[in-house]
């Protein structure tokens, strides 16, 4: 169980973010739960240390949400007094999607920026050279291009199994790698606390004859009329998300990242736009409640600011339950994380000091299964 002054000797300038974000009380309680990664095998054995985020979402614009193979919103059934109700619902494969392609986005764009520093202290350095070699680029051998078939030049989910965005999102890969990555981010399906979504009648309109409905000309029909449903905006939704065994590195970038405006609808450029306020941060040995228990206590709540105020108590009431929580209320400190220097040159070294270090402790775990 690490000190705050232990993960500061690996993890200097994350701490120093942490503390100022954070506070330093904060985080010196919090240094228990989170994680250091030294390169040895041993690091990346799991424990139970669990950091759990709580935040609300409000939706800003119309949003259409449901995910691939799903035709319509996704709704979830709740009790609310003797009647049941049925809110709109966020999956965590979407969310999860969602944090996947904002921290590919991140780490590409600061990879062009520290490109020299990158290659000098750890591709082409003496403790990591093995490991990335001159010829590795995160920009071509890392990404995520589903839907290009591989016969025409792509290669599927292609992922390098090197960089931060696998290693704390997890990958696989058909490639011959000896391990696969699991996802150390983990969470909940995000709740609405009303049912707040209504049908809407659309109307494609057949671009060659400017018609809807007229049978006999193409198959089918031309154009269509559909309809769809519609989550309103002002609607909350309440989230949990959840790291394991998070090194101090990876909780700044995920703080970071949450706090984004993020487009969770389909089609992500015009609609589903979504402003995220985190509430509480949990650090324990196992994920402090559940976001459906959460939501059942905010039932119908429309308010932002009692949303907070009733989703922070229900955290405090969790974390109470267990004599080995940290609670951090972090209702008054999303400022502070939005003014986070996340394109810091000695960070961003960190965030990859860190993932190489992960990254030779399961080589160095799968070798010695070899052997045995
Ligand atoms: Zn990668």
């Amino acid at each position: 169980m690490p000190s705050l002054s232990e993960l500061g000797k690996l993890y200097p300038n994350s701490v120093k973010e942490l503390e100022r974000v954070l506070g330093r009380d904060n985080i010196e309680r919090l240094a228990n739960h989170l994680h250091i990664y030294d390169g040895a095998a041993s690091s990346v054995k799991p424990v139970a240390k669990h950091v759990t985020i709580y935040w609300v979402g409000r939706t800003a614009a119309e949003a259409v949400i449901r995910t691939e193979g799903e035709d319509d919103i996704i709704v979830t059934r709740f009790q609310k007094g003797d009647k049941k109700i049925a809110v709109p619902t966020l999956t965590f494969r979407k969310q999860k999607a969602v944090l996947l392609r904002g921290f590919m986005e991140l780490t590409r764009s600061l990879y062009k920026q520290h490109i020299t520093s990158l290659k000098k202290d750890i591709f082409e350095s003496k403790d990591y050279g093995k490991l990335y070699g001159k010829n590795y680029d995160f920009l071509t051998s890392c990404g995520i291009s589903p839907g290009i078939e591989e016969s025409r030049g792509g290669t599927g989910e292609m992922r390098c199994m090197k960089c931060p965005v696998d290693v704390l999102m997890g990958a696989v890969t058909g490639r011959a790698v000896e391990y696969n990555l699991a996802s150390r981010v983990m969470g909940d399906p995000a709740f609405a606390t009303e049912d707040r979504y209504r049908p809407r009648t659309g109307n494609a309109v057949d671009e060659v004859t400017y018609t809807t409905g007229m049978k006999g000309v193409k198959a089918g029909g031309t154009g269509a009329l559909y309809t769809e449903r519609i989550v309103e905006p002002g609607t909350l939704f309440i989230g949990k998300t959840v790291l394991f065994m998070p090194s101090p590195v990876e909780l700044l970038y995920t703080l970071y990242l949450l706090t984004r405006v993020n487009r969770y609808g389909a089609r992500r450029t015009i609609m589903g736009v979504m402003e995220l306020h985190p509430v509480a941060l949990v650090g324990d040995m196992f994920e402090t409640g559940t976001a459906y228990a959460a939501t059942e206590e905010l039932l119908g709540v429309d308010s932002p600011g009692k949303a907070r105020e009733k989703l922070y108590s229900y955290v405090e009431r969790e974390a109470k339950a267990s004599t080995t929580a940290v609670l951090v209320d972090l209702r008054d400190r999303e400022g502070e994380i939005k003014k986070l220097r996340i394109n810091n040159e000695d960070l961003y070294l960190e965030l990859w000091r860190n993932t190489a270090n992960y990254v030779m402790g399961i080589s160095e775990y799968v070798s010695r299964g070899k052997k045995s």
